[in-house]
């Protein structure tokens, strides 16, 4: 074996995203403790029933649950389960449904289209959604069917109850369907400190896209039709495309773990504590603008480009390309309070110098 360890680790990702970093503990035991003998396969074994159940418990509301192996596919699945063809889904311009997931949603509907509701601070209003509904009703016109709402949003920020409260009656009084995409479900549950289901009730989503990688499964989501007569025949889209684990134990174990003694829980208030601690130190910086409040586990800022150079020195790695030129710091359960003080002292040595 060759033991290079150095070229198997990349230090200075930590704050890339919140999936570079591992599995926490608790998915990881999950993970080990299903290897264990044999199981039957395609979710008829042990595990994957209880993580339903869990998952029920957990938002004390009636629902089916699947499981995909990554986010574009549970978002893609869940929204063309929700459209025809000849439909469209409104959702924010900042939407990773819209940025990120190479037309997966229209790909997997057979051609419902996307209609971009301008945002602020990567949230959705009300007012932009309606004017999008609103503005045609002829034949020529995608009907609109779907809103999709992303909780925390792409850019950091939380929706509160009463935010979501109105989007959810403004869906329901323009015929729409509510798609929450959750890749970070929880870092929002831990931001807002109420119980998960009283965000499902508030926006009243029809399917909830769950999200596990980021806050601490080695791999997978979860897909929730709070709406169950939308689930029919989801299991089915879920195999046509190549979604459907046959060791799925593997996926599903390790949601154990993480949903055990609200481990989920303590992972996300940890990542969005440190991202709290992150933006804190930025803003005392003069030059560094934080450009939308830290909610959750996203830090997004405005940086003079020496620092930009300077971090690339010091071998920090971070995205650019969200949220229009700026640099987007993230935070994750792994997350270690000595690196945010360290990515600050690199940033203020330059601050200072200037
Ligand atoms: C990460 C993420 C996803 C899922 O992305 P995959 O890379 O396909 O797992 C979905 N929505 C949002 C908002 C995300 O940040």
């Amino acid at each position: 074996m060759n033991g290079n360890a150095a070229a198997k680790t990349q230090p200075g990702c930590q704050f890339a995203s919140d999936n570079t970093a591992g599995a926490c503990p608790e998915a990881l035991a999950g993970f080990l403790e299903a290897n264990e003998g044999c199981q039957l396969s395609y979710g008829n074994d042990a595990y994957t029933p209880a993580v339903a159940d869990r998952l029920r418990e957990l938002f004390g509301l009636d629902c089916d649950v699947y499981f995909v192996f990554n986010g574009t596919a549970a978002n893609s699945l869940a929204v063309s389960t929700c459209c025809q063809p000849y439909h469209s889904v409104i959702c924010a311009d900042v939407a990773h449904l819209e940025t990120d997931e190479c037309g997966g949603p229209e790909f997997f509907s057979g051609g419902a289209k996307l209609l971009l509701a301008t945002s602020v601070h990567g949230k959705l209003e009300v007012p932009s959604v309606e004017e999008l509904v609103t503005r045609r009703t002829d034949i020529h016109y995608p009907k609109p069917h779907v809103l999709s709402i992303t909780q925390s949003t792409e850019l950091g920020t939380v929706y509160t109850l009463d935010e979501l409260a109105e989007l959810g009656t403004a869906a329901k009084r323009l015929g729409l369907k509510v798609h929450m995409d959750g890749a970070r479900f929880a870092n929002a549950v831990a931001a807002l400190d109420v119980p998960p289901g009283e965000i499902i009730r508030a926006a009243q989503v029809d399917v909830l896209c769950l999200g596990g990688a980021k806050i601490g499964l080695p791999i997978g989501e979860a897909v929730i039709f709070f709406n169950r007569k939308l689930a029919a025949d989801f299991a089915y889209r879920c195999k046509q495309a190549g979604q459907l684990a046959s060791k799925m134990r593997f996926l599903t174990a390790p949601w154990l773990g993480l949903l055990s003694n609200d481990a989920w829980l303590k992972h996300a208030r940890h990542g969005n504590a440190m991202a709290h601690r992150l933006s804190t130190g930025l803003q005392r910086l003069p030059g560094v603008e934080v450009l939308h409040p830290t909610d959750a586990n996203a830090v997004f800022v405005a940086l003079p480009e020496q620092v930009h150079r300077h971090l690339a020195e010091r071998g920090w790695r971070y995205y650019t390309f969200i949220g229009r030129g700026s640099a987007r710091f993230m935070c994750s359960w792994a997350t270690a309070l000595a690196d945010v003080d360290e990515l600050l002292a690199d940033v203020s040595v330059v601050i200072s110098a200037r």
